[in-house]
Order: structure tokens, then C-alpha cells, then sequence
């Protein structure tokens, strides 16, 4: 089950913090680390703090996109040391642990987490159905990357040894990333062929209607209602 848990560094700086990643990942029991894009491939200081968890290291999978990264995740949680203006559906890392159990026997899942030095861009942010906030200090609230991971997989691994304890909950039947994302790119091609979306003044439209989606949190059935009935505004207009 824990195998199922991706965890996603985006653009890291410092190679160190990758390995120490992995041993946060690694103690608590979670394996597949997945770099986007690092500026550094991991090196002898990702070793040197891996420790024992070289495994870990020598598993991670380097990818070019946020996007390629979670393509096959049915549920994505992004982290953010702050919350931003547009706000969006938030987890306390109590319930993004036990959300991360509970959704990860229907597919993986994945936990994002941003930059050294500027966290998660608002794009890579809007690919997340969630965001989940470590309540730090207010005044300082901004974790080491590797701090941050270890906080949040320890919350999994709580979720973990509970849910041994607490029956099932209902089975639902959500939609991959991938999916997702091909009905934004469908809905942003329908509303610019309707003359909705204006194709020099596009304004904020997509961003707050990918806000309004991941609220909802369309099942894969309803999520197919949505492409059909797009594809038949597509066939009116045509
Ligand atoms: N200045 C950046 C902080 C980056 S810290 C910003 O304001 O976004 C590097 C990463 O560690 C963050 O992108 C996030 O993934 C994680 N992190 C640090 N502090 C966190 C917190 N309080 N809650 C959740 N994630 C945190």
C-alpha cells in the first residue's frame, strides 16, 4: 500500500535535500520518490544523507513535468508553507495522511512538494486536488524540504497503522490526472470555439474553472457526462 504513495520533489536545488528525503521517506516505510526536473541529479551529498536509504535513492524516477509525474495518480496533494490568494481545497496533515491511506487502494497517489527557495509555482499548485499546510509558526513557518517531508510521511505512516484498525469506507471512483487534464484542455478548446473564452484575453477563467472542478471533485462517471456534453456543444457549433 505504501509503495503507492509517490513522493514528488519539484525543481530541488540542493542535492543533499534529496537524499535526505529518501530517508524521511524510507523510515517511515515509503519508497517511490519521484524528482521533476532537479537542478542537480542526485550526487554523493545525496548519498552521504540518504544513509541507509540508498535504495530509495537509487529507485527515485527523474522526469521533466509536475504533469508526467502525477499522470497516473487518482489523487494529488500539493504543500504550501503558506496559503495563497486563490484559495484552494485545504488538508490538515492529519487528514492528508489518512485521505492518502484511504484513497491509495483505488490508485496511487501522490504528495508534492515545491522549491527551496520558492516553493510550488500557482500552475503546479492548480494541478493538486488539495494543499496541505504544516501549521508552523506563523512567523516562521517555512521547513527545511526534508523536514517537511518527514512531518507530512509521518502523518502517512499514523494513517497507516490506524487504518488497520477502522473498517473500509465507501469505495469511490475518481478520474486519473491524465484524465483530468485532457477534459481542461477539452472544456478550454470548447469554450474558445463558443467565443467564451477569448483567445488574446483568456483572463483567469481556466484557473478559477480548474478551481471549481477540483472542489467537486468529479467522479470518473460524472467526469464523462462533462466530456460528453462538450462534445456536443462541440457538434452544435460545428
Ligand atoms: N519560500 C517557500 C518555502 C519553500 S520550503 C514558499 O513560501 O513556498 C520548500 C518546500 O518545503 C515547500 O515547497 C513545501 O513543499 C515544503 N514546506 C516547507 N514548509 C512547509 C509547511 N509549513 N507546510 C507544508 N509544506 C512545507
Amino acid at each position: 500500500m505504501l509503495d503507492n504513495i509517490k513522493i514528488v520533489l519539484v525543481n530541488t536545488s540542493h542535492t543533499g535535500n534529496i537524499g535526505s528525503a529518501a530517508r524521511a521517506m524510507k523510515t517511515m516505510g515509503l519508497s517511490q520518490l519521484c524528482l521533476v526536473d532537479p537542478v542537480k541529479a542526485p550526487d554523493g551529498h545525496s548519498s552521504a544523507l540518504a544513509a541507509g536509504a540508498g535504495d530509495v535513492l537509487a529507485n527515485a524516477k527523474i522526469v521533466d513535468t509536475l504533469q508526467e509525474a502525477v499522470a497516473d495518480c487518482g489523487l494529488v496533494i500539493g504543500t504550501s508553507a503558506r496559503s495563497r490568494t486563490h484559495s484552494w481545497p485545504m488538508l490538515e496533515p492529519r487528514s492528508c495522511g489518512r485521505k492518502l491511506i484511504s484513497e491509495v487502494k483505488n490508485y496511487p497517489v501522490a504528495l508534492v512538494f515545491g522549491r527551496e527557495n520558492n516553493g510550488l509555482s500557482n500552475e503546479e499548485l492548480q494541478q493538486c486536488h488539495f494543499h496541505v499546510c504544516i501549521p508552523a509558526n506563523p512567523d516562521y513557518s517555512s521547513l527545511n524540504l526534508a523536514a517537511a517531508v518527514q512531518t507530512l510521511c509521518y502523518e502517512v505512516r499514523m494513517a497507516f497503522l490506524e487504518q488497520k484498525e477502522v473498517p473500509d469506507s465507501k469505495e469511490e471512483d475518481y478520474p486519473l490526472n491524465e484524465d483530468l487534464e485532457r477534459f481542461y484542455t477539452h472544456l478550454e478548446s470548447t469554450l474558445s470555439n463558443s467565443g467564451f473564452i477569448v483567445k488574446n484575453h483568456p483572463g483567469m477563467v481556466m484557473t478559477k474553472l480548474r478551481r471549481l472542478f477540483n472542489r467537486a471533485r468529479p467522479e470518473s462517471q460524472e467526469l464523462n457526462i462533462l466530456r460528453g456534453i462538450l462534445s456536443s456543444i462541440d457538434k452544435a457549433i460545428k
